[in-house]
C-alpha cells in the first residue's frame, strides 16, 4: 500500500519492440527456479502473487522448483522393485515369479551374501 512511488521510473517496460504491449507499473519480483537438469531460471512474478512451487523450466521444459538443492523431478532413482513390477506387467504372473527368482539370485550373487 505504501510502496507505490519507489518503483516508478525503474527499468520496467523499456521494450520499444512492442509498443502495443503495455507494461504495468506493478512491482515485480524475480524468483529463481532450479530444474533437475541444472538450469537456473529467473522468472518474473508480480510482487503480490505468490510464486508457484514449481515452474516449467524455459530451457528444457522439466519442472523446476525453488529449492536448488532439491529440484523436482529428481526422484527418478527407480528402485529395483519398480523395474520388476514393470516386467511383471508385461508377462504372466508365472513368468514374473520366475524372473523374480532369477533376479534375486543375481542380486544375492552380486552382493556376495546369502
Ligand atoms: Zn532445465
Amino acid at each position: 500500500m505504501s510502496s507505490g512511488s519507489a518503483i516508478r521510473g525503474s527499468r520496467v517496460g523499456s521494450s520499444p519492440m512492442r509498443p502495443d504491449e503495455r507494461t504495468e507499473p506493478a512491482p515485480r519480483r524475480e524468483v529463481t527456479y532450479f530444474c533437475s537438469a541444472g538450469h537456473i531460471s529467473d522468472i518474473l512474478f508480480a510482487a503480490e502473487a505468490s510464486p508457484p512451487e514449481t515452474w516449467d523450466c524455459p530451457r528444457c521444459g522439466q519442472p523446476a522448483g525453488l529449492d536448488g538443492k532439491n529440484p523436482p523431478g529428481r526422484l527418478r532413482s527407480e528402485p529395483y522393485k519398480s523395474h520388476l513390477a514393470y516386467v511383471k506387467e508385461r508377462r504372466s504372473d508365472e513368468d514374473g515369479a520366475k524372473i523374480l527368482e532369477e533376479a534375486l539370485a543375481k542380486v544375492r550373487q552380486r552382493r556376495g551374501r546369502d
